[in-house]
This record gives structure tokens, C-alpha cells and sequence, in this order.
């Protein structure tokens, strides 16, 4: 089986519909890790796409807040806004959508699917040590997570961990053998709002057979997506963040 593994689309349509477009055909079921809202302008598109498409979905800590879940005070003033108008933006069917979300970890074929890590969903993973406590919560050998927007993850090998690095500037597709002695905690990347300073849309996609990860990343029309994002009147940072993939 091939996994399209997703997470972090943020209601980026140009980013989505770049990512679709370059894994068509290569995959078979459609994961999503998480916060398919906040921050862009295109929530009930996004939205109508993973509810239609995506086989098994946890929600995310925007996908919370922009349906009422949450208390807004935890959030910066810039994803609170963006989370407002995202909750008075989505459709009554996505509204119901995603507050029937599950948090993770939920369990799929050999591996698991969670936003932050299997212990809390709202953890941020981003250092080894970090990662090294949320491998002893994992019940498979294989888990797919999201939430730091940063593209790659971590090897647990002979209990020491190491990081996965992302896919280099100069490709866009970057393979990940699975050696059965190991565990991983494998972040697609975010597709819709990237933070590892390359702000093409990530995501990844995992072979059960072949027991091989790739990790791709694909240009998408970022222009189109700021000038919604500006026509949304949402702030201003979120488009420019865009471009610089931070
Ligand atoms: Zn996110």
C-alpha cells in the first residue's frame, strides 16, 4: 500500500493542489496529520478535499481553535485573528467535520498517526531529546506526526536518536529506507505554511511494500496564495511568511 502522508495544510489551496498534482497516481489512501485550517483563505476548499479524499485525519490545535474547541487566549495575536476568520468562515458541514476529528494517536496498517507527539498532541517534537522520550510512548515501528512544520523527523536507532533531515534545496524528492531494527518518527512537512526556511509544500509519501519513505517538496504558485490571503483582510505576516518559508 502507498500512503499519501499530509499534514499542516493551514487552508493553503495553491500549496494542496501543487502537492495533488505531483503525487497523482502515486499513491493509493490519503493521511493527514493534522491542522487542515488557520492561516489561509482557502479553509472550506481545503477542508472539502480531506473530507472527501483522505482516509484517516487527527485533528489539529487550529483545527480545534478555528471550530470553538479551544480558547483563543493561548494563541499569538496573528493565529488568533486568523482563527476568528476562520471560524466564521467555514461551512456548517466543515464545522462539523472537523469538531468530529479524533486526536491521536490513531493506529493505521503497520504505524501510527498523531499531530504533535503520541503523549500530547499539542507537544512540539523538535529537538532529539524530545523525540527520545516520544518514541517510548509508540506502539508501532513507524509513526507519522506533524505540528513543528519542519520536514523530517527522527531515527530511533540502538536506542540512540537522530534527526532526519529534510529534503535538500536542490531536490525535490528524498527516499528514507525503513530498517526493520528501527524506529521513526517521520514528519511529512508541512504543506501549506513550511517553517524549515524552504517554502515549497512538503509532505511525503510511504511505500508499506517497498518499506520506504520519500519526502518530497514541490514549488506552488505562493503569489496566488498571498494575494487571497491579503483579499481575506487576514494579516499580512502570514502571506509574507510564504515566501520565505518561515
Ligand atoms: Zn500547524
Amino acid at each position: 500500500m502507498r500512503y499519501l502522508i499530509v499534514s499542516d495544510l493551514h487552508a493553503n489551496l495553491e500549496a494542496l493542489r501543487a502537492v495533488l498534482a505531483q503525487s497523482a497516481g502515486g499513491y493509493d489512501r490519503a493521511i493527514c496529520c493534522g491542522d487542515l485550517v488557520g492561516y489561509g483563505a482557502d479553509p472550506n476548499p481545503v477542508c472539502d478535499w480531506v473530507r472527501l479524499n483522505a482516509a484517516v485525519v487527527v485533528r489539529g490545535n487550529h483545527d480545534r481553535a478555528s471550530t470553538g474547541q479551544d480558547d483563543l487566549e493561548w494563541f499569538n495575536p496573528v493565529a488568533r485573528n486568523a482563527a476568528m476568520w476562520t471560524l466564521q468562515t467555514l461551512s456548517r458541514e466543515n464545522t462539523g467535520y472537523i469538531l468530529g476529528l479524533p486526536r491521536g494517536p490513531l493506529s493505521v496498517d503497520t504505524f501510527q498517526v498523531f499531530h504533535g507527539s503520541p503523549y500530547d498532541e499539542d507537544e512540539y517534537v523538535i529537538a532529539a531529546g524530545e523525540a527520545g522520550q516520544a518514541f517510548s510512548y509508540l506502539e508501532t515501528r513507524v509513526a507519522f506526526f506533524g505540528h513543528t512544520h519542519v520536514q523530517g523527523g527522527f531515527i530511533w536507532n540502538q536506542s540512540r536518536v537522530e534527526t532526519i533531515l529534510r529534503t535538500p534545496a536542490h531536490t525535490d524528492s528524498q527516499p528514507l529506507l525503513i530498517d526493520p531494527q528501527c524506529a521513526y518518527m517521520i514528519n511529512p512537512g508541512s504543506a501549506g505554511q513550511p517553517r524549515d526556511g524552504d517554502p515549497r509544500a512538503a509532505y511525503a509519501i510511504y511505500d508499506t511494500e517497498a518499506k520506504e519513505v520519500t519526502y518530497r517538496r514541490v514549488l506552488y504558485d505562493v503569489a496566488a496564495a498571498q494575494q487571497k490571503i491579503h483579499a481575506a483582510g487576514l494579516p499580512p505576516i502570514l502571506a509574507d511568511r510564504l515566501a520565505l518559508g518561515r
